[in-house]
């Protein structure tokens, strides 16, 4: 049998695309035959990575593409480099675990929560990101249409969940209940990374319901770990810097309004 025709029947398409490469290479390196094997299956197999890898981030549906290495640690001080470095492993997926992030609007929340979310993809889970408007008009249209089970059953499914700006709009009741549930789900299945503009004890107002709002961070901070940053926007800083705005003051407008809370622990 021809070899195009192997590769073919096999469903070889990236050893196929890259054979030229590959003998090319495999000759200037004066290969032996077992070499040779490695170099084409590993080219072979780097493509199926690549592959999968790219149709679990489309899946993930992520609002853009942001990594950890793209983010400047030194302009958020709060934050410590060693539990970055130990999230951004994904341990906390394996163990289920959550990650909370709070902090006032433009401190790369969002960007981290992206980010943790992207090293998962590649470390080989299955992520889904949204915010928590898309989520309850998603949990809301489910209940009504009676087929709140199936889609509760859904949003188990991911590794790891991302959801994103929990606090900007306060839910009703019926809201915070429907999350309630999905927390519940999830608890000790799976990771969830939430994110807040609001501090702990603003969450009641926030869920409208405070007994709820207890039985809620109860479930999410069993096992989670807590980054709390306190710094400066960094929009506000991109636009300080074009000389849209003043001089920096002590902490963004946006921390002061909404104190984030200190007496949570920081890991379990
Ligand atoms: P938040 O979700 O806290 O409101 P974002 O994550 O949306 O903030 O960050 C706002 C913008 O600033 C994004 O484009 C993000 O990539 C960028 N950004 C924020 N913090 C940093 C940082 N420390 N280093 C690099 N880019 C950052
Ligand atoms: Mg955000």
């Amino acid at each position: 049998m021809e070899l195009n025709m192997l590769l073919d029947r096999l469903k070889l398409d990236h050893l196929e695309a890259q054979l030229d490469r590959v003998c090319e290479q495999a000759s200037a390196k004066d290969l032996d035959y077992k070499d040779f094997l490695v170099s084409a299956l590993d080219a072979e197999w780097r493509g199926r990575f690549q592959r999968t890898v790219e149709s679990r981030l489309r899946q993930a549906r992520f609002p853009w593409h942001k990594t950890l290495e793209q983010f400047d640690v030194d302009f958020q001080p709060s934050l410590d480099r060693r539990q970055l470095r130990e999230l951004a492993g994904c341990g906390f997926v394996e163990r289920a675990s959550n990650v909370v992030i709070l902090g006032p609007p433009g401190v790369g929340k969002t960007h981290l929560a992206v980010a943790f979310g992207v090293k998962a993809v590649e470390a080989g889970y299955t992520v889904r990101f949204m915010t928590l408007e898309t989520l309850m008009t998603r949990l809301t249209r489910a209940k009504r249409e009676n087929r709140l089970e199936r889609v509760l059953q859904q949003l188990t499914y991911p590794k790891l969940l991302i959801l994103d700006e929990i606090g900007y709009l306060p839910l009703n009741r019926e809201e915070a209940s429907l999350f309630f549930r999905l927390v519940v789900r999830r608890y000790e299945r799976a990771s969830t990374i939430v994110t807040s503009n609001k501090s702990f004890v603003d969450w009641g107002e926030v869920f409208n319901d405070h007994v709820l709002a207890t039985a809620i961070l109860d479930r999410l901070l069993h096992h989670a770990t807590t980054l709390n940053i306190k710094g400066e926007s960094y929009r506000l800083k991109e636009k300080r810097k074009a000389g849209l705005l003043g001089r920096a003051q002590s902490a963004a407008p946006a921390a002061a309004e909404s104190p984030i809370a200190e007496e949570v622990p920081m890991t379990t």
